[in-house]
């Protein structure tokens, strides 16, 4: 039985329960929020160290960290340096898009050691795995390179079945600034445009589903055209992936099997909330999963940046769950300083995002910040930060003279005056007071 399988018995999952606390939320909520298909607990029944994890309507906005070992870059050592700060940082979820080397060591270990979720994108991973050029590759290849993936213990599942022709025959009719820029994406219309022959995923995905049902891994419909940049951005392309993700959608459910759906891409700032909306209402509400927005093309070296203004209209306007973009995005694989700058930027979009919606608790920490902040208590301070790493290390980088304040204004910390003021302390700045 899947999560969705026991919700719609009426049954509340440990899983269920467990994102019940961490939400502040009553069980009953998740419950019905999984049954519905608002809400998914990515949660493979092999995944045994998993922390559970719910996306969807009404939780706090997810993060997930992207790593893996490249082909032109194969440092297993520095992806695992970067799987220490997504945990120790606060990522909800690693998504492994190792596509050279030994991809299945790797992946194995990764769900043995994370109590993260984990997500992969078995398309990366088919050319590898089978030790096949793309074109050779055989829905049987594909639906192995599933299952393996499964047997495994990944949670989640990338799995590009929205690109089907008539998507292709849309594509190719109204054209586009930058064509099609997902990875998996591009790979699927390579293939089928060789090899004349239906997307794989789509044309058999009962098959993919009946994978997916027997581990209970949750399918995150990949967006193959979602757009690369601003000029493409809520096209016709891009609308009529939406459309077959959402009929993708209602299949999956129809099958027990959770689903969450992907987003773009690079979006003007003033359609983000639309786009979101659209989604949402063709995609049945499904958890919707989104790159970024950038909200800008030209951000280059600070996309981390132009993702997370994007992420945090997105996220106060539908979307559940931001994957994160580093300042290293269009340029190099990330190195783990992007992954920290990358992550601690979308996390601070998300909270930003969970503040506006109103949820529950969302305000608690930056009211104890605030409160730490006027009593001058830096050690408080860092238990309250996102990143309390980094906060402490500028700050004792830079003495300050006065005791409490800091280096901006040293003496004249405002906060230091008003409570020597309320202490009835006479201040006389410029002199000993
Ligand atoms: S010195 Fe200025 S910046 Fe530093 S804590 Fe005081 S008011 Fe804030």
């Amino acid at each position: 039985m899947t999560q969705i399988d026991a919700a719609r018995s009426g049954i509340i999952t440990p899983e269920m329960e467990q994102v019940a606390k961490d939400e502040f939320r009553d069980p009953e909520f998740i419950r019905a929020g999984v049954a519905a298909g608002r809400i998914a607990i990515p949660a493979n029944k092999l995944h045994k160290g998993i922390r559970a994890v719910g996306v969807g309507e009404g939780l706090r906005t997810k993060v997930n960290v992207n790593l893996g070992i490249s082909g032109d870059k194969a440092d297993a050592a520095e992806e695992w340096k970067k799987v220490k700060i997504a945990e120790d940082f606060g990522a909800d979820a690693i998504m492994d898009l190792s596509n050279s080397g030994k991809t299945r060591e790797f992946r194995r270990q990764l769900v043995e050691e994370t109590p993260l979720m984990v997500g992969t994108v078995p398309m990366y991973d088919a050319i590898g795995y089978m030790e096949k050029p793309l074109v050779k590759l055989t829905k049987d290849d594909l639906l192995e390179t599933i299952r393996a993936h499964a047997e495994d213990g990944v949670d989640f599942m990338t799995i590009h079945a929205g690109i089907n022709r008539s998507v292709v025959k849309t594509f190719k009719e109204t054209g586009r600034l930058m064509n099609i820029v997902s990875r998996g994406g591009s790979l699927l219309f390579g293939w089928m445009e060789v090899t004349g022959n239906e997307n794989p995923f789509y044309e058999y995905y009962d098959e993919v589903l009946e994978i997916c049902h027997e581990y209970d891994v949750t399918i995150s419909l990949g967006d193959s055209c979602r757009p690369g940049c601003l000029y493409d951005s809520n096209d016709a392309t891009e609308t009529a992936e939406m459309i077959e993700l959402g009929k993708l959608t209602k299949r999956a459910w129809d099958a027990g099997v959770q689903v969450m759906v992907e987003g773009p891409g690079h979006m003007a700032l003033d359609e983000v909330a639309a786009n979101m909306k659209l989604q949402k209402r063709l995609c049945h509400n499904a958890p919707f999963y989104v790159l970024g927005p950038l909200v800008t093309d030209i951000g280059v070296g600070y996309d981390h940046i132009t993702a997370a203004i994007g992420g945090a209209v997105a996220a106060s306007s539908g979307a559940n769950f931001l994957c994160y973009v580093t300042p290293a995005e269009h340029l190099c694989l990330p190195d783990a300083k992007d992954v920290l700058d990358g992550l601690m930027a979308t996390k601070i979009a998300a909270h930003a995002a969970d503040i506006a919606n109103k949820l529950p608790h969302a305000l608690d920490e930056d009211n104890r910040m605030g409160e730490a902040r006027r009593k001058l208590d830096w050690e408080e301070m860092w238990k309250h930060a996102l990143d309390p790493v980094t906060g402490r290390e500028r700050y004792e980088s830079s003495p300050a003279a006065t005791e409490g304040t800091c280096t901006m204004c040293g003496k004249m910390c405002a906060v230091r005056t008003v409570n020597k003021v309320f202490e009835g302390t006479t201040i006389d700045l410029g002199m000993d007071d």
